[in-house]
């Protein structure tokens, strides 16, 4: 890798103030939100920061910078929001292309409800925009203030407090492939169409395969009416079981959260298996209707209606943020890791059995707070939060440990979270032969591994 001509020449190209080659800027880029290298750092082993910090303006410059990577052998990590909880955007000694600059609003109908928008966006920002003028893109992760909408696309996200997951919105995007060529995938302003849909190719990609300069989504119109349901179940197999119910009877998106008991119990005090559900639609006669079929759906399965403060407490649990959460374990020696999964309706109970208690035997766990977040007509996702002792022998343990009840029961451990450093090893083999096909378009796209090299496809 010849880095000292490749920033030489990128400073001719895209200007000296968009290359950052030491001072404190770099060490703003030394690591994403991986949970291991915040712990590594919290236990005194400081990171390496990157070689260098290279910030496109536009797309033009992207291209630039990817075609002089590939003169130079210089290898790329693509950088957002810098969000990514799985070790997705650190740059493990490659020079970070931040892509923050491109984050213009480019295109915006009403009529058509769509948007187009630069990768490097905002979620955040792009939602307020739309919002002013009476829409929204409805994505609502927890991390909604940091992410980007490229690294959303790149770790195939989904917003866990909007339903929404980032393949329902994505119409199409402009990608820079490893040799520098521009290409749209997907069907745009066609909507849909029979020919090869590419989008999937990309979507979790970790930019493993090029970088999204671009992206066309779907937009929809605020709706107004809402109303929010809370029940208590006694287990956690009833609380499935209606899940599942409404699923079948309620129109989507579903919103809505199921807390195991000691989720629940350390949320908001309830000693039982807690569900809310939002109801929001355009109309107040669906959004009476559709509650109406929710609370009968509920009664089935012998659940009660939740006293009335049960919602504001969980509203206020979740608005603690989250880096205060982080540094009220820290101070306790505590760590904390979450985990996302996806299984079919009749092996969720057991995925969330079976993980519980194996990790809580693990010596050094000591907490296992799990919610079901995502409702699928075949399934749902099971979310955990682990707290555990500051020690990265017992991180691997969780993880470890999680892959297998994942494998033993069938369920992914890669539900929304992208792949990243961490999960490649266990991607790989949930993948199965897939992944070697995966591997043969890498080769064949980016022959010199210059794109985000080591993660999802090494
Ligand atoms: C507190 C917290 C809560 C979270 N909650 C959620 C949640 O509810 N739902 C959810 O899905 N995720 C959640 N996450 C994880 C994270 O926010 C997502 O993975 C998010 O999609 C990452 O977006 P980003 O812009 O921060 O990307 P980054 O972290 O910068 O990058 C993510 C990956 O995408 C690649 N990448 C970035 N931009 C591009 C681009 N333009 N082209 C190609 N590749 C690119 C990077 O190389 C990396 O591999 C949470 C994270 C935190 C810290």
């Amino acid at each position: 890798m010849d880095l000292s001509n490749f920033l030489r020449e990128i400073e001719e190209l895209i200007g000296r103030n968009n290359v950052i080659r030491e001072g404190h800027e770099l060490s703003v880029f030394r690591r994403d939100w991986w949970s291991l290298l915040m712990l590594r750092e919290t236990l005194g082993h400081g990171l390496n920061l990157p070689p260098a910090i290279v910030r496109p303006v536009d797309v033009k410059d992207v291209i630039g910078v990817v075609k002089l990577a590939n003169k130079y052998g210089v290898c790329l990590v693509p950088y957002g929001g810098g969000s990514s909880v799985v070790g997705g955007a650190y740059h493990d000694d490659c020079v970070v292309i931040d892509m923050g600059r491109l984050n213009r609003i480019l295109e915006f109908s009403g009529e058509d409800l769509t948007i187009t928008v630069e990768a490097g966006a905002k979620v955040v920002d792009v939602e307020r925009w739309l919002n002013e003028r009476g829409y929204t893109l409805d994505y609502h992760p927890q991390s909604f203030q940091l992410l980007t909408i490229g690294g959303a696309i790149a770790h195939g996200g989904t917003g866990s407090h909007s339903m929404s997951n980032i393949d329902e919105l994505v119409l199409a995007f402009d990608v820079v492939l490893p040799s520098g060529e521009l290409i749209t995938i997907g069907p745009g302003r066609f909507v849909r169409v029979s020919w090869p849909d590419l989008r999937g190719l990309f979507m979790g990609s970790d930019g493993a395969l090029g970088i999204i300069v671009r992206a066309m989504l779907r937009v929809r119109p605020l709706a107004n009416y809402y109303v929010d349901l809370a029940y208590v179940f006694k287990d956690l197999e009833d609380a499935v079981r209606f899940a599942r119910d409404l699923v079948i009877n309620v129109p989507g998106p579903h919103r809505v959260v199921i807390h195991d008991r000691d989720s629940s119990r350390l949320m908001v005090g309830e000693d039982g298996v807690i569900a809310l559900i939002r109801a929001r639609w355009h109309n107040e006669d669906l959004v009476n209707t559709v509650s109406g079929v929710v609370n009968n759906l509920a009664i089935n399965h012998s659940a009660a209606s939740a006293e009335p403060g049960l919602i504001r407490r969980w509203r206020d649990a979740f608005a603690r943020s989250y880096e205060s959460q982080l540094i009220m374990l820290t101070q306790s020696g505590l760590w904390v890791d979450t985990i996302d999964m996806a299984t079919t309706w009749s092996r969720l109970v057991r995925l969330h059995d079976e993980l519980v208690s194996r990790l809580k035997s693990i010596d050094g766990v000591y907490q296992v707070l799990s919610r079901i977040t995502h409702l699928y007509l075949n399934g749902a996702s099971l979310y955990s939060v682990v707290v555990f002792r500051q020690d990265e022998d017992v991180y691997w343990r969780v993880w470890r440990e999680a892959f297998n009840v994942a494998s033993g029961v069938g369920a992914t451990i890669s539900h929304h979270h992208g792949t990243g450093l961490l999960k490649r090893e266990f991607v790989k083999a949930e993948m199965g032969s897939q992944w070697n096909l995966l591997r043969s378009i890498k080769e064949l796209l980016d022959r010199d591994n210059t794109m985000n090299r080591g993660k999802l496809i090494w």
